[in-house]
């Protein structure tokens, strides 16, 4: 299959139209017919090349939301026409001892959508069922990529940390991220407090769901009651 995408040539280098060939379809992969993906300044670090594991052309696009158009034999848990996201990562071994552990983001053979191999500025990108994650029915195709990178970057610290809706969390900085924490902790069920730099996203914030925004740099922080059993993001 030929997929149609945009890449960059060299560090530092313009997105340009480029396609390539997908080679044959594996026996445990799906291919995406990409409908949406998010941009993620690690897209702009890979173009860039400044974690030195780069390679060029460079097809960036790792919040990647489409629609499975083929499936291999081998494939599990997803099927053609399902939505699904694609994310940092697009493929694991599935059998070391991290895939048989639950972290399969350990994996030492994992695979990242944009090293090595082309990501989702394009038509259509591949990867390996279990990365492929089905999506709810009624999200919003169009909002959900960041979901994928952004989103599990803050979810999975509340998960570790044993955050409990009772509880009451500071995150610090709101932003891309963390805007997103706000709203995981929020619909939790916690009290969230946001520490922000920024006195205009004050109103912002407070309709995000935030009981109260400190403004950080003013050293407002001996304000807050030292009672709160925050768990910082
Ligand atoms: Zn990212
Ligand atoms: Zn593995």
């Amino acid at each position: 299959m030929k997929v149609n995408a945009f890449a960059a040539q060299e560090p530092k280098g313009k997105l340009e139209s480029y396609s390539y060939e997908l080679g044959e379809l594996g026996s445990e992969e799906v291919d995406i017919k990409v409908s949406h993906c998010g941009v993620c300044h690690s897209d702009l670090s890979m173009i860039n090349n400044e974690w030195g594991m780069s390679s060029y052309p460079l097809v960036p696009g790792h919040e990647i939301i489409g629609e499975v158009i083929s499936a291999g034999d081998a494939v599990k848990n997803v099927k053609v026409g399902d939505k699904v996201g694609l994310g940092w990562l697009s493929a694991s071994c599935m059998s070391c001892s991290e895939c048989m552990d639950g972290s399969q983001h350990l994996c030492s053979n994992n695979e990242a959508t944009i090293v090595g191999r082309h990501g989702g500025f394009a038509d259509h990108v591949r990867g390996h069922w279990s990365w492929a994650i089905p999506l709810p029915e009624k999200i919003d195709l169009a909002k959900a990529g960041p979901l994928l990178c952004g989103g599990i970057t803050v979810f999975n610290p509340i998960i570790l940390a044993g955050v409990k809706p009772t509880d009451t969390v500071g995150v610090i900085g709101i932003g891309g991220l963390g805007h997103m924490a706000l709203k995981f902790l929020k619909h939790w069920g916690c009290e969230v407090v946001a520490f922000s730099s920024n006195p205009a996203k004050k109103d912002d914030i407070l309709q995000m769901g935030a009981s109260k925004v400190i403004n950080s740099p003013r050293q407002e922080m001996h304000t807050l009651p030292i009672i709160l059993k925050a768990q910082f993001i």
